[in-house]
């Protein structure tokens, strides 16, 4: 198992990604910080991540909105020790706890293009209720692919659930009435109350948008890990584990 501030530390352009990777304590108490702010408030928290004598450190927390947080990555990319990014998906208030999505289309898009050759790989990672997502990206992934990625589908997997299952009224006017909610609280409650009527949707889109990011990494050959329970994990644990779901062999 590679400790993740060593492997990017020593990461050369041809390196093959492990199969594992081990996370520090350090990190992983950083995250499951931006991760309770983040729950608490309601919006999307995250960080920028730098290698400072051999580990990965947490910059400073950035705070967004409810669907997205600015990172600044264009400053922080310029820096020579960014080795890449933190963000958190507020999703277990207003979803439950089987809420676990991952990287969403845009955030891998975005990650994709970042691009240093001085450096060989970067770290991408989301905090989504019970699971750690995290991506390693070679520096020689394909760029800006031409062809069109046709799995863009975790939403459209979402919707196609709530319509299968007769609950499209329901979802309309709950969303309606989320949107037209004064405060950031009465929206994270009703949708809390949308989500709860329509049993197994939860799961349903963390599935798909699994699925999703799994396809991606196999088309971009990036390496997607996934950890399960990183909110949980024993206080007496020094690292945290991530395995490997997709991307090259
Ligand atoms: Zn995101």
């Amino acid at each position: 198992m590679a400790e993740l501030g060593r492997l990017l530390s020593d990461a050369h352009p041809l390196i093959r990604l492990p199969q594992s990777v081990e996370i520090d304590r350090a990190l992983v108490n950083a995250f499951r910080d931006i991760w309770r702010l983040s729950e608490s408030d309601g919006v999307e928290y995250g960080c920028n991540l730098f290698l400072n004598g051999g580990r990965v450190v947490p910059g400073r927390t950035l705070k967004g909105g409810q669907s997205a947080v600015d990172l600044q990555t264009d400053a922080n990319a310029a820096l020579d020790s960014y080795v890449g990014d933190f963000h958190v998906h507020p999703y277990e208030r207003k979803m439950g706890p089987e809420a676990a999505i991952g990287f969403s289309t845009t955030d891998i898009d975005g990650d994709v293009q970042i691009r240093r050759r001085e450096r060989s790989l970067f770290v991408h990672v989301v905090f989504a209720g019970t699971r750690l997502y995290m991506t390693l990206i070679p520096l020689s992934v394909r760029p800006n692919p031409s062809e069109p990625f046709s799995g863009h589908i975790d939403t459209s997997v979402g919707l196609n659930y709530i319509y299968d299952k007769g609950h499209d009224r329901a979802w309309q006017q709950g969303i309606q009435a989320r949107n037209t909610a004064a405060s950031l609280d009465t929206k994270i409650d009703i949708e809390r109350q949308l989500w709860d009527s329509i049993p197994g949707y939860a799961k349903a889109f963390s599935k798909a948008n699994k699925a999703m990011n799994k396809a991606f990494a196999d088309f971009h050959r990036y390496g997607l890990y996934i950890g399960k329970d990183a909110h949980a994990i024993r206080p007496d644990a020094t690292s945290y584990a991530l395995f490997k779901k997709a991307g090259p062999t």
